[in-house]
């Protein structure tokens, strides 16, 4: 790599120059099969036909205008989401972080315009990840991410989730203004919460004063055959949502949804940005909805989800020496390693198969939600390969 750019990503040795559908090709033609997507980004693998076209056409029309004036896209796109969701209002970003940015400005801000000008505290758990700006890193609490960067931010609280009385306690103080959460756990190693967890901690910031907000943006956009993970379970709907990643299919955008009650502090002045809810970025966002909401692709990667599941949890029992557990929910699926998950992903390279890593010693598979049966029978024929691999590698 270049020693022209910031060293702050550990990148693998191929350099991909062109995807199609859930491939990746080198410059030299090799073909990996992409169960990374972008980190759960290229929701509709690469190259999409129907987000190529929604970006060209858009380019040759107009590129960018100012928040100044309305945005055709942002108004369809505002729309489409607030129908499919508990919301009533959008703002559009360029990024995840941006929309937990937002969120957490969102809910602090209901509180300063009620007049609780006491609750600024923000409820995070361990294990989670919002993005790397200041207010993120700080409501995840990740030490590895706050370390080095200066004073912690005041009105930051971290819990465990399996801290059932720390959260009831914490929920009720009278400073408490929201609890952040992510439904599956991304990064974390793909960790789902249960329906049951998600709906105790809705009473119980209903019943406290205390914003809920949803970080989905790797969960959501069908990440897990539900448009919205929080979607499988009833009276569980938050009062704030981040979205970004699959979004824009690789387009970088994100958004903030809100009910309009949670909304209520964001008059015109006190947000903004220059290019969130751009028109390229709206016109490929506008595609990439109507193709994820569509119940044929749903129903499809639901069934593709299932299968790989099933897949990994039979080789799962063929290498109990190497995996630990298969976890997450839908086509976000965590496989907890034994053996050290940076090496494994390596070794699947070798295999031309491209995983993520994930907390807790995880390898994660997010691949596009248009895999095939086909195809995933061919990730899992990899995988099995990698494991023989590197088994072989150990007792050598
Ligand atoms: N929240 C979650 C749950 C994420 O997984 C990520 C990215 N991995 C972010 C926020 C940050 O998004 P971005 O990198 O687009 O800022």
């Amino acid at each position: 790599m270049s020693d022209k750019l910031m060293a702050v990503y550990n990148r693998a040795e191929i350099t991909p120059v062109r995807g199609q559908g859930v491939w990746l090709y080198t410059a030299s033609g090799e073909a990996y099969l992409d169960c990374v997507a972008g980190i759960a980004t290229n929701g509709l693998g690469h190259a999409h036909p129907k987000l190529v076209a929604a970006l060209t056409r858009q380019a040759k029309t107009l590129w960018h205008v100012s928040n100044l004036f309305p945005v055709e896209g942002q108004v369809t796109l505002a729309d489409k989401l607030c129908a499919a969701t508990f919301a009533d209002v959008c703002f559009f970003t360029n990024s995840g972080s941006e929309a937990v940015e937002c969120a957490l400005k969102t809910a602090r801000r209901f509180h300063a315009v009620a007049g609780d000008t006491q609750r600024i505290d923000v409820i995070g758990f361990a294990g989670s990840f919002h993005g790397r700006t200041y207010a993120a890193i700080n409501a995840a609490g990740n030490p590895s991410y706050v370390e080095g960067f200066g004073p912690r931010l005041p009105g930051y609280v971290q819990l465990s989730v399996d801290d059932a009385e720390g959260i009831a306690q914490a929920v009720a103080r009278p400073t408490t203004a929201a609890v952040i959460v992510e439904p599956v756990q991304g990064e974390g190693g793909a960790r789902a919460l249960t329906g049951e967890w998600l709906q105790t901690l809705r009473r119980l910031c209903d019943d406290n004063g205390v914003l809920l907000i949803y970080d989905e943006v790797q969960s959501g956009m069908g990440r897990t055959g539900r448009l919205f993970a929080h979607q499988w379970f009833d009276k569980a709907a938050p009062d704030i949502m981040t979205t970004a990643k699959a979004l824009g299919g690789g387009f970088p955008v994100g958004a903030c949804l809100a009910t309009e009650r949670a909304a209520s502090g964001m008059t015109a002045g006190v947000h903004g940005s220059t290019f969130g809810g751009n028109p390229l970025a709206m016109a490929v966002a506008n595609a990439a909805f109507d193709e994820i909401s569509s119940p044929a692709l749903m129903d499809s990667a639901w069934a593709s989800a299932n299968r790989l599941r099933a897949g990994l949890e039979e080789i799962a029992r063929r290498y109990p020496d190497l995996v630990v557990d298969v976890r997450g929910k839908g086509l976000l699926i965590g496989v907890k390693l034994v053996t050290n998950n940076r090496e494994f992903m390596a070794a699947a390279r070798g295999h031309k198969l491209l995983v993520a890593g994930g907390g807790e010693n995880c390898v994660r598979l997010l691949p596009p939600l248009t895999i095939t049966a086909q195809e995933v029978d061919q990730a899992l024929d990899r995988f099995d390969a990698t494991c023989r691999g590197v088994r072989l590698a150990i007792a050598a």
